[in-house]
């Protein structure tokens, strides 16, 4: 689908676009709706488009920065929002991941063995579960982050899971090339499919179950090659300013 937005259009216009495109892409996956998460990506938006979202129906976020959402955070109960979930889906320093641990409901770019020992310690201390999502480097161009495929890190990271009892593995995710070629990113998103099942043969104690995939310019290919979880932003909130 088209990313184009339009400034006047409401989230709710542009909502149901994306929601046209998801239950299209089912159908020709032949998967049921419900098997595929929207998760609205509002970084770099204020938290009153937050608010417009949960209006909208939206129950699921993505922020990429921890200083960001920490402001916003504290913005969105005033605007009547208190009980949305918002998983961190950018990288994370380590030393920012008591934080993370702190005010999100989930982690979803768990990318090294030391930042999973940070993120178990500080989810020791706040005494809670931390759902993690593991972020997997399929294109060498583009993402930066990440653990490789066929990394001993990935390995060792899974092997060491079980003596981390406060995160609870629950998949897999990645960031496919930027690229015009549809064919390079299918192929990007059935490698992590694969490596999903994979792993899931090779570590059966362990839940691969979220293959988090696919962003506004590619969602309908990643419902396609079998995502759990869309991450979608500009599609929904229309186009992100730069940063200053
Ligand atoms: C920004 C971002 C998205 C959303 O990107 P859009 O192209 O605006 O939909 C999804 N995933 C990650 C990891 C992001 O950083």
């Amino acid at each position: 689908m088209s990313s184009h937005t339009h400034p006047t259009e409401t989230f709710a216009t542009r909502l149901a676009r994306v929601e046209d495109a998801i239950a299209a892409a089912c159908r020709r996956a032949d998967r049921p709706r419900e098997s595929v998460r929207l998760m609205a990506v509002s970084k770099m938006h204020p938290a009153s488009a937050m608010a417009e979202a949960v209006a909208a129906g939206i129950t699921l976020f993505g922020e990429n920065r921890v200083q960001e959402f920490l402001h916003k955070s504290q913005e969105l109960p005033p605007l009547g929002v208190t009980n949305a979930e918002v998983h961190l889906i950018g990288h994370l320093q380590s030393n920012k991941s008591a934080k993370a641990a702190e005010i999100f409901s989930a982690i979803d770019t768990l990318d090294s063995l030391h930042l999973a020992q940070r993120l178990e310690n500080a989810a020791a201390e706040l005494n809670k579960t931390l759902p993690v999502v593991v972020e997997i480097k399929l294109s060498d161009e583009t993402a930066k982050t990440g653990l490789h495929p066929a990394g001993g890190e990935l390995r060792e990271l899974l092997d060491r899971l079980p003596d981390l009892p406060h995160l609870k593995l629950r998949g897999l995710m990645t960031i496919a090339p930027l690229t015009q070629d549809d064919a390079v990113t299918r192929a990007c998103f059935q490698s992590l499919h694969r490596l999903q099942d994979a792993l899931a043969s090779a570590y059966p104690h362990l839940d691969f179950s979220e293959l988090s995939m696919g962003m506004s310019g590619d969602f309908e290919i990643a419902i396609e090659e079998g995502s759990t979880c869309v991450r979608i932003g500009t599609a929904l909130f229309g186009p992100r300013e730069a940063r200053p």
